[in-house]
């Protein structure tokens, strides 16, 4: 059978770079008209061929949107519950090489944690751990979903790449929704910026979307980091994973987030910073590829970037967000992963949302099997 991998790696990269460059205002044009777009209709969005293009994208996208969402932005919020982790990737602050504290919650104050993010008003939680599977064990992670299931309509896991046995035992717990950041489509880019670890298999992290799908996982979400590789690879490979997923896995849900390099601590030099223009460009473009895919956006982004981007076509944001350990309950002196740009909390997010004619979703889904624990608990 065909896997992601396989479909990914038979494209040659040096031919899109040759189409990327080619492409024409007609070619933009004929996406834009397009009721189903190509994967070359992407690429036309992407280049630079688009660029004189993008506010009549965004009208595009912002029809889609309406369309299929309508006025509605789903709200969440992350836990990180440990950071610690054995990986050595070159851009984040976690990562092993630097010598900061670190912090792991028990499964009992990663439940007060959340238990406080339920008093907040959430409905929609995203976990995520460091890479230390010893530590933070698919057990362990199963264990603290058990713990909070029945106080959350949607719990979601961003973690190290998993095998679709503990994927199958995510879903049993109650996790709903998995992200998986490829970072980079880039093999040997990859290869660089993860010189060791785990995470340095790079097809185990490209195939887990697959392999949680496989096991259940009802709903899967793709992005690349965004400024490792140039857009028109890692943003191009990003909605065909996500386009191959839907056509592959048609019972699964697909969402694509779109998060922007931020500084860390350590020198790592950005090397394709992506500016504000080329980055709604990125996110309108996915919109018209993908109509129906949720896009998330975190707090990575400004606020008025976010309130900009809700109007067109994101419909999903974090908020109340802290990016150390904790962080509700338990200060931890261990250092965030990245500075947050936009630090409202869920009221602030509403009104500010509400004031431009959106109104906020805490859940759109509830586990049947969540019910009757929902009312014991
Ligand atoms: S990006 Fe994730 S896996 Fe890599 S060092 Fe940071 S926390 Fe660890």
């Amino acid at each position: 059978m065909e896997t992601f991998r396989s479909f990914w790696s038979s494209l040659d990269r040096e031919q899109r770079e040759r189409d990327c460059a080619a492409m024409t205002a007609d070619d933009v044009c004929h996406a834009l008209a397009a009721d189903e777009l190509t994967p070359r209709d992407f690429l036309a969005l992407l280049s630079p061929a688009a660029a004189p293009y993008l506010e009549a994208m965004a009208q595009r996208a912002r029809e889609l949107t309406t369309r299929y969402f309508g006025y509605a932005v789903n709200v969440f919020t992350p836990l990180y519950i440990s950071d610690v982790c054995t990986n050595h990737c070159r851009y984040c602050g976690f990562n092993v090489n630097n010598k900061q504290k670190r912090t792991h919650l028990s499964v009992d104050e990663a439940v007060e944690e959340a238990m406080a993010i339920a008093r907040q008003g959430f409905e929609d939680i995203l976990l995520l751990t460091g890479e230390a599977p010893k530590l933070s064990s698919p057990e362990y992670i199963a264990s603290v979903v058990r713990r909070i299931k029945p106080h959350f309509a949607s719990i979601g896991i961003e973690v190290y790449s998993l095998s679709e046995e503990d994927y199958r035992l995510m879903v049993e717990s109650g996790v709903n929704n998995m992200t998986m950041f490829q970072e980079t489509y880039n093999p040997e880019l990859y290869a660089w910026l993860h010189p060791a670890g785990p995470k340095s298999n790079y097809a185990w992290r490209l195939e887990a979307p697959e392999r949680a799908a496989r096991a259940g996982m009802r709903s899967l979400g793709f992005g690349a980091l965004l400024g490792l590789d140039r857009m028109e690879h890692d943003g191009f490979a990003t909605g065909m994973h996500a386009w191959w997923m839907q056509h592959n896995y048609p019972g699964t849900d697909i969402g694509v987030s779109i998060p922007r390099i931020c500084n860390h601590v350590g020198d790592f030099a950005i090397p394709h910073e992506l500016d504000d223009r080329r980055f709604v460009q990125y996110v309108c473009a996915l919109r018209l590829f993908l109509p129906r895919a949720t896009i998330t956006c975190s707090s990575r982004e400004s606020a008025d970037m976010r309130n900009h981007l809700v109007s067109i076509c994101v419909n999903r944001v974090s908020a109340g967000v802290s990016t150390a350990v904790g962080g509700r309950v338990h200060q931890t002196e261990t250092p965030p992963q990245f500075d947050i740009t936009d630090a409202r909390d869920m009221r602030t997010m509403a009104r500010d949302l509400e004031q431009r004619g959106f109104q906020i979703v805490l859940k759109d889904w509830e586990d049947p099997t969540l019910t009757n624990a929902r009312k014991g608990a």
